[in-house]
């Protein structure tokens, strides 16, 4: 019960990564807030929980995540713990043949996103005298794929801002990590194989991404969320933790 009594903001949390953090803060205590631009997916986790709300939060939009954030504190009164998750896959083109529009779609949910949530979170974080920020960025930051440069730029940007952000903020009392995970089964990852040239070579390829054999499960990742996330990591800030059973290293 790590979390018994605080406050927890999840954006994404309507879907893979997010849900499965969710359920895992709620068991260990959480009153849990469910910030998605999928309102309906939100408010169906919400409601599996003891004590959580969902708001609707478009991260990509600024002022959607300051209101988002509002709601959360009036709600609750505080904001103790963000997992900073929402994010998309885009399309997978090779740099020359690059959508200028999917760059920018990727770019504004994926970074810019990330920036609005910690902007907004830390301000509330502030007022409540701190707290520990999840943010998610993936392997492809640490050793990259083809195709999907818009995110793989979103991705590393991640684990710059994680470090900026944890430097600025470890002297108030906030801890400012990331998550790195390899290809986990959901929804996002889904429509990523559809959308390959040739999905059954793309998911036998994901299927032996890793030296560990399988694919780990959302639930793999929610357990690394919430121990980073928690006092267990209290001397722990700025990383960015890969979940990747052994890909980075090989
Ligand atoms: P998912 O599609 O299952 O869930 C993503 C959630 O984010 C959805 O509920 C969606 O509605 C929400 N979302 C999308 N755009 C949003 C926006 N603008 N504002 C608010 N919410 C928005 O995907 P997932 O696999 O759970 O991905 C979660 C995070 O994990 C993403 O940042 C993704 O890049 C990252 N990630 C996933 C994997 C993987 O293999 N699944 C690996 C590494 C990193």
């Amino acid at each position: 019960m790590r979390f018994q009594d605080r406050v927890v903001f999840v954006t994404g949390g309507a879907s893979g990564l997010g849900a499965a953090a969710a359920r895992r803060f709620a068991a260990e205590g959480a009153r849990v807030v469910i910030a998605d631009i999928d309102t309906e997916g939100a408010t169906r986790v919400a409601a599996e929980l003891p004590d959580a709300v969902a708001v609707t939060v478009d991260t990509g939009d600024a002022s959607s995540v300051e209101q988002g954030v509002a709601e959360a504190v009036q709600r609750y009164g505080r904001i103790d713990v963000i997992f900073n998750n929402a994010g998309i896959d885009g399309k997978q083109q090779p740099l020359h043949e690059m959508d200028l529009d999917n760059w920018e779609r990727v770019r504004r949910i994926n970074g810019d996103g990330v920036f609005h949530v910690l902007k907004y979170g830390i301000e509330a974080m502030l007022h409540g005298g701190g707290g520990a920020i999840v943010n998610t960025s993936s392997t492809t930051a640490l050793a990259a794929q083809e195709n999907i440069s818009p995110y793989t730029f979103t991705k590393a940007g991640i684990v710059g801002l994680t470090r900026s952000a944890a430097v600025e903020y470890a002297a108030r009392g906030i801890r400012i990590n990331a998550v790195a995970p390899t290809v986990v089964m959901t929804p996002l990852v889904e429509r990523f194989i559809e959308n390959a040239p040739d999905p059954a070579q793309m998911r036998r390829e994901m299927e032996s991404f890793n030296p560990k054999p399988g694919i780990p499960t959302p639930e793999d990742i929610a357990g690394v969320v919430a121990f980073l996330a928690s006092d267990d990591a209290a001397w722990i800030t700025g990383h960015t933790v890969p979940i990747d059973g052994g890909y980075v290293a090989r």
